[in-house]
C-alpha cells in the first residue's frame, strides 16, 4: 500500500518558506510512513528540524494549530486530508492529501457493473475521499454510456469533483438512484447513505470488493430514529460545543440554544475536545435528558450511539426542532 507525498514539491515549498523548524502532522493510517518521509525530507533539507506530531488527527477539521504555536515551529504540514469545508488555518500550514497510488483493475469494475445491473437501476451518483479522487474519471468512463454517471461539485474550491468527507456529502447531492463511494472501511460510506437517503454500493480499492452496504446504513436509521423518538418530549438539554480547530462551531451553538430555549428547553452549553461515554458520564445529572454535538457528528451515530441518554447530532436535534421528522437529516 503507497501514497504520494511528494517528497520534492513537498521540500522545495519549504525551501521557498525558508522555515527552520517545521511540524508534521499525520492521520492514524499514516503516521506509520512518517519516520521514513522525515528521513527523505532531512537529505534534501539538512538545515531544517522535523518534528512529528504523535497527537491523534481525525479529521482535517484537526490541524494542529496549538501544537505548532507551543512548539514554535514555523510551519506545519498536514498530511492526509485537503483543508476542512468550513476553517482554513490560521498558523502557516501546508496540506499534502497523499492520495493513494492504487489502481483499480477490470475486473473490480465488472464487479461494480454486475451489482448495478441487478439492483436496475440507470443513474449512479460517484464520490470518493481525498485519498482515491483520481480513480472516479476511470470508473465513470467504464460505466458510460450504460449507466448515466454524475460526479458532484466539491462543497469548496480546496476539495475534488467528488469528494466526501465524514460530514461533508454535499458533492453526492445530485440526481441518482444509488450512491458508489470509493473508499476504504465502512465509515466515509455509511455517512453517506445516512446524509443521500440513497441506496449505497461501497467500492473498497484496497480489497477489491464492492458491497451494496444499504442494510447497514438501514440499521443505524433506526437507532438514530429511535434516538430521535426518546429525545423528543425531552426538557434539558446539553449542547457540546468542540474545542478543536475546525470543530468549534460558536453560531450553530448559539442557534440551537436560542431555538430550544424559544421552546421552554433548559440549556447547558459544555466545552469538549475530546468526547467519549465517560466524559458525558462524569458531567451527567438525572435532569439532564438529551445530549446535542456540534463538534463531530459522527460521534453521536459512531461511537456514542450505545450511552444510556440519547446523543443527537446537529441535524437529529433540527429534526425535533422543526418537528419534521422526514427526511432524516445528516450530519447538520
Ligand atoms: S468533524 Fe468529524 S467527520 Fe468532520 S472532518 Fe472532523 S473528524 Fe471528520
Amino acid at each position: 500500500m503507497s501514497y504520494v507525498f511528494d517528497e520534492s514539491a513537498l521540500s522545495q515549498e519549504i525551501r521557498k518558506r525558508g522555515a527552520k523548524r517545521v511540524l508534521l502532522q499525520f492521520p492514524e493510517g499514516l503516521r506509520y510512513f512518517s519516520t521514513e518521509l522525515v528521513q527523505k525530507l532531512s537529505s534534501s533539507l539538512p538545515d531544517v528540524e522535523f518534528l512529528i506530531s504523535g497527537e491523534p488527527s481525525w479529521g482535517a477539521c484537526d490541524v494542529a494549530e496549538d501544537e505548532a504555536n507551543l512548539l514554535r515551529v514555523d510551519l506545519l504540514v498536514h498530511f492526509g486530508h485537503s483543508p476542512y469545508t468550513w476553517y482554513y488555518p490560521k498558523f502557516p500550514t501546508l496540506f499534502v492529501r497523499a492520495e493513494s497510488t492504487l489502481e483499480l483493475d477490470d475486473e473490480t469494475i465488472s464487479k461494480l457493473k454486475n451489482k448495478l445491473e441487478e439492483m436496475k437501476v440507470n443513474s449512479v451518483a460517484l464520490t470518493s475521499t481525498v485519498q482515491h479522487a483520481s480513480l472516479l474519471s476511470r470508473i465513470k468512463k467504464a460505466l458510460t454510456p450504460r449507466f448515466k454517471v454524475e460526479i458532484g461539485r466539491p462543497s469548496s474550491p480546496f476539495m475534488n469533483d467528488g469528494q466526501v468527507l465524514g460530514c461533508d456529502y454535499r458533492s453526492a447531492m445530485v440526481e441518482a438512484d444509488v450512491q458508489v463511494n470509493v473508499s476504504g472501511g465502512l465509515f466515509h460510506a455509511l455517512g453517506l447513505g445516512l446524509a443521500t437517503n440513497k441506496p449505497v454500493l461501497k467500492l473498497d480499492p484496497y480489497t477489491k470488493q464492492v458491497e451494496d452496504i444499504t442494510p447497514q446504513v438501514f440499521k443505524i436509521m433506526k437507532i438514530r430514529y429511535s434516538k430521535i423518538m426518546e429525545a423528543m418530549d425531552s426538557t434539558t438539554w446539553v449542547i457540546v460545543q468542540g474545542l478543536k480547530v475546525g470543530q468549534n462551531r460558536p453560531l450553530m451553538v448559539r442557534s440551537l440554544e436560542s431555538k430550544l430555549k424559544s421552546m421552554g428547553k433548559k440549556t447547558f452549553v459544555v466545552t469538549s475536545k475530546v468526547l467519549n461515554q465517560d466524559a458525558l458520564r462524569n458531567l451527567d445529572r438525572s435532569y439532564i435528558d438529551v445530549f446535542v454535538v456540534t463538534s463531530c457528528p459522527r460521534l453521536p451515530t459512531d461511537d456514542l450511539y450505545s450511552y444510556e441518554k440519547p446523543v443527537l447530532t446537529p441535524g437529529e436535534a433540527k429534526m425535533i426542532i422543526t418537528n419534521k421528522l422526514e427526511p432524516y437529516i445528516f450530519p447538520w
